[in-house]
């Protein structure tokens, strides 16, 4: 059988699990209610999200002049800089550090980065172990599968998934479902991890160009544990994560987990200036396509992202669809605008996955405009003729019948009278109107609105 291809058909394999789609949208409904209780607490909050958004604007304005700036102070702090065009070359440099620290396991905090370069897989295939060491990470890679959120990665999975995963793997009791026990067995399995690690990976929440730092967040403390203990620390980042200034940060963490979980502040907030004596710290600046997304004066405020998953906990579309829907490694509506940068055929489908009822904008703590950039995608994919056929020509047609108000009126007077005679089963006929399969339509009036209105007393 063949892979579905749309965003629509891989949502369906999703919804066929009807108390799963209920408790994914309920839980992450859940989350923005928290999210909403942090922000409400916060009065300056708006001041924040504007400031915030004049700094990622202003960062991106001169981002190679920050981009300098920050490797002279990192070189200067004795950290070792590279620079990666692509997934492919980060995966090299990344591999040729390991080799040369002579490591065989590493262990890794979590980094979209990385799962968009497919680290992963590229190490394993060259015979290095690598361990997720966060615990929905860690979850997801024993079962094989993709983060379905960038902050929550396995939200898409219960309890019962976790103890039947943990049981195979982990050799936990069959049927063990407590949250406690669970995350005591993922402890004692990942802390021999952690001691034996040489090289340790880590994400990039910010990166100062100030100070040449790279700032981690993280809610278990698993990168600190990492990168103390290992030889090696690789930090790995998208080259749009920097900030001018020190004093920056003082905005970003004060938005960051509000937006994310409703938390005042991330647990750990870690700042990695210097490697420690003896050992060595590296950098890795990507681009990945984001100096294209930059040339893209429309969707250039993508790259203001701090991937904080707030549009996803309120997106109605994502929440009822899973992360996995999107098959991208950031879903939700910011994923909807990245990936046709990517790959636009690919992902044609992607900015049409939004009701555009602008949730996601509203919620944004860098004010992305999330269901504009969705709306400008669509124009760009329809000017590309990446639409499908059937869409494609119902909307020329559309188009001719809202552009003559006669024949509006016409199609108007056939839909109401047909419409009392077309059976169910064409109405509802899979192929031929996926929209009202799950809808019944309300009787039709028995007049048009412009009829009607024009009865009122006050138009005579
Ligand atoms: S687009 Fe905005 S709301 Fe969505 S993850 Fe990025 S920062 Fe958060």
């Amino acid at each position: 059988m063949s892979q579905p291809s749309t965003h629509a058909q891989r949502s369906d394999v999703f919804l066929l699990d009807t108390e799963r789609t209920t408790w994914h949208d309920e839980t992450l409904w859940f989350v923005r209610q928290k999210r909403d209780k942090a922000v409400y607490a916060t009065p300056e909050f708006q001041e924040l999200r504007q400031l915030a958004s004049d700094i990622k604007d202003h960062t991106l304005s001169r981002l190679a002049e920050y981009l300098e700036q920050f490797e002279a102070a990192a070189l200067a702090n004795g950290v070792r800089v590279h620079w990666a065009a692509d997934a492919a070359e980060h995966n090299a440099i990344v591999l040729d550090i390991i080799r040369q620290a002579g490591a065989c396991l590493v262990v890794k905090s979590k980094s979209m980065l990385t799962e968009e370069c497919h680290l992963n897989p590229h190490l394993l295939a060259h015979g290095v172990e690598v361990i997720d060491s966060d615990l929905g990470e860690r979850i997801i890679q024993l079962r094989g599968e993709a983060p379905s959120h960038v902050v929550l990665p396995a939200i898409h999975l219960k309890k019962e998934d976790v103890g039947e995963t943990f049981w195979q793997h982990l050799g936990t009791e069959k049927g063990l479902t407590d949250p406690q026990q669970l995350t005591e067995a993922a402890r004692l399995h990942l802390r021999e991890k952690f001691l034996a690690a040489e090289v340790a990976i880590s994400g990039v929440n910010f990166a100062v160009a100030e100070t040449g730092s790279v700032v981690v967040c993280t809610n278990e403390g698993n990168a600190d544990l990492a990168i103390g203990l290992a030889r090696v620390h690789i930090a790995c980042m998208g080259m749009e994560k920097l900030l001018p200034r020190l004093s920056d940060m003082a905005v970003f963490t004060r938005l960051l987990t509000r937006s994310a979980t409703g938390q005042p502040i991330t647990t750990y907030t870690s700042h990695f200036t210097r490697p420690a004596p003896g050992k060595e710290m590296h950098v890795v600046i990507v681009d990945n396509g984001r100096s294209q997304q930059l040339g893209r004066p429309d969707f250039r405020a993508s790259l203001k992202c701090i991937r904080c998953g707030a549009c996803m906990n309120t997106c109605p579309v994502y929440r009822r669809s899973g992360g996995h829907s999107y098959d991208f490694t950031i879903p939700g509506p910011i994923g909807a605008i990245l990936s046709p940068n990517i790959d636009m055929r690919q992902h044609a489908s992607l900015p049409f996955a939004s009701t555009l009822c602008g949730s996601c904008t509203d919620v944004c703590p860098v004010k992305i405009d999330i269901h504009t950039q969705l709306y400008k995608w669509r124009q760009v994919l329809g000017a590309e003729g990446m639409l499908p056929a059937s869409k494609k020509y119902s909307m020329q047609l559309l188009s001719r019948v809202l552009a003559r108000p006669g024949l509006f009126k016409l199609g108007g007077e056939i839909a109401r009278l047909g419409l009392r005679f077309v059976p169910h089963a064409l109405s509802h006929a899979p192929g031929y109107n996926p929209w009202a399969i799950a809808r019944e339509l309300p009787t039709p009036p028995p007049q048009s609105f412009r009829a009607w209105y024009a009865q009122q007393p006050d138009q005579a």
